[in-house]
């Protein structure tokens, strides 16, 4: 057995989990988060859903991205990954798990608030997988902070900057490498609907990618391009535990939601292999919830 997968007997299961209190510095690595986070590295089993494609994962190292990597992959689809520098051990070790599938990987690593990378990228990883099908725009910043009066405008323009200005110009690079029959899928969130008041501007950027899928997919149509988003609830991933959440929230994360937990990352990646594949041929601007259960739109 390799090296990863006899790792992940310590992984979470869809069990209820209780996190211990922890906190990591921006951006967090799966490989210090505990308990591990489930990408599906042991249960997905592919189908050819996406046999030949092309993927670009913004956030591939870790958390949903890695989860929607490891599918997409056992799916068919060739992948560049594209990641935080800090979060190469992730990137690795995920880019190991592809390798297996015996898919091509390629690591684009970078910082997208940096204009000349994410403009760039679309294209380099074009270069890289000798064209592109799919931009999963999956790449996010979340620090909680409690009061308005303590939000700062830097963190403000980072996670905008990060959130939904890098989407802007990802997805507008992609609109001309795509092809017909291509597919962008946002991942956006339940703080979209249901804002968290301690996640004043993460949310806001949320609402804004939920609006932005719906008028780029309009425009998008008119090129035979599908444009859709997955609004996930709370996912166990490294974005938790580096700010996202008030540390003392960490043992009851998830909770609240119909089914009284977490989810995992591998709980998510189906919607984004459902909405990037073929059988989705008709589906443009809508939203996925994979939320355990919550009120939603
Ligand atoms: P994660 O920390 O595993 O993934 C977020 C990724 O964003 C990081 O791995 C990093 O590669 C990337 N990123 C952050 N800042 C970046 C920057 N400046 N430049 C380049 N890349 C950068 O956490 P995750 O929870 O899997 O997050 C993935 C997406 O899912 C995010 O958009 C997040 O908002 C969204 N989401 C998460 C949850 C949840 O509960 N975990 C719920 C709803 C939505
Ligand atoms: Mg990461």
């Amino acid at each position: 057995m390799s090296e990863h997968l006899s790792q992940d007997t310590q992984r979470a299961g869809k069990e209820r989990i209780s996190p211990p209190e922890q906190r990591q510095p921006e951006p967090g690595l799966d490989q210090k988060l505990e308990p591990r986070a489930d990408h599906g590295e042991r249960s997905y089993r592919g189908r050819d859903r996406l046999t030949g494609k092309r993927a670009l994962i913004t956030g591939g190292d870790s958390g949903i991205g890695a989860a929607v990597a490891i599918a997409f992959a056992r799916e068919g689809a060739d992948v560049a990954l594209a990641y935080l520098p800090a979060e190469e051990p992730d990137a690795i070790r995920i880019a190991s798990i592809l390798d297996e599938a015996g898919v091509q990987v390629q690591h684009l690593p970078g910082d997208l608030r940096e204009r000349s990378y994410r403009d760039s990228l679309v294209d380099q990883a074009a270069k890289a997988l000798g064209g592109l099908d799919i931009l999963v725009n999956n790449a996010g910043k979340q620090v909680s902070v409690p009061s308005l009066e303590q939000l700062r405008d830097e963190q403000i323009e980072a996670t905008f900057d990060v959130n939904i200005f890098a989407m802007f110009a990802l997805s507008r690079a992609a609109l001309k490498v795509l092809p017909e029959g291509g597919s962008i899928i946002n991942t956006t969130s339940i703080q979209a609907f249901d804002p968290s008041d301690h996640l004043m501007d993460y949310a806001a950027t949320k609402g804004a990618i939920s609006n932005f899928t719906k008028s780029l997919a309009s425009q998008a149509a008119r090129r035979g391009i599908r444009v859709n988003a997955v609004a996930p609830g709370p996912i166990w991933t490294p974005l938790q535990p580096s700010d996202g959440q008030p540390i003392e929230a960490l043992p009851e994360f998830g909770h609240d939601t119909w089914l009284g937990r977490a989810g995992q990352p591998v709980e998510v990646s189906p919607a984004y292999v459902f909405l990037a594949s073929d059988e989705a041929s008709y589906i443009l601007g809508s939203t996925v919830h994979v939320n355990g259960g919550k009120n939603q739109p």
